[in-house]
């Protein structure tokens, strides 16, 4: 269990408090733009498509595929040490947005491009839970 606070760790804004809640229950969830229907990610105040400000926040799939990653050796903050080798991954949803993340479980043993992902969530941080991705 890692509780040391020098670790970079996403923060609940107004903008993004719909992404967080979900992810408290365990669901990944996207903004879709009201006007347009089209989604995007990060969520933001306005739609990139349309620039429309009103979202219904729906279930993703949670099926992805891996579009790159990088494995860290060296701990940049104190709070990852631990951790050290650590990944961050780029994945592209099916939906068509891209999100970082990490690979766990057998997607994090042998990481290979374009492979078949699926979102799973950590728990490991006090008050948040973290979508994360392992092989599908
Ligand atoms: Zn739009």
């Amino acid at each position: 269990m890692l509780t040391d606070v020098s670790r970079p760790l996403p923060k609940r804004t107004p903008v993004n408090a719909p992404f967080w809640e979900h992810a408290d229950r365990q669901i990944l969830a996207l903004p879709w733009c009201e006007s347009c229907g089209k989604t995007h990610f990060p969520p933001s105040p306005r739609c990139p498509h349309c620039l429309h400000d009103a979202f219904d926040w729906r279930p993703a799939s949670g099926r992805a595929t891996l579009v790159s990653w990088v494995v860290f050796h060296r701990s940049y903050w104190d709070g990852v040490a631990a951790d050290v080798p650590y990944n961050v991954c780029l994945v592209e949803l099916d939906e068509g947005v891209r999100m970082l993340s990490n690979l766990v479980g057998a997607a994090e043993e042998a990481p290979r491009y374009k492979m078949p992902l699926k979102v799973t969530f950590t728990d490991r941080f006090p008050d948040l839970i973290l979508p994360v991705f392992d092989a599908a």
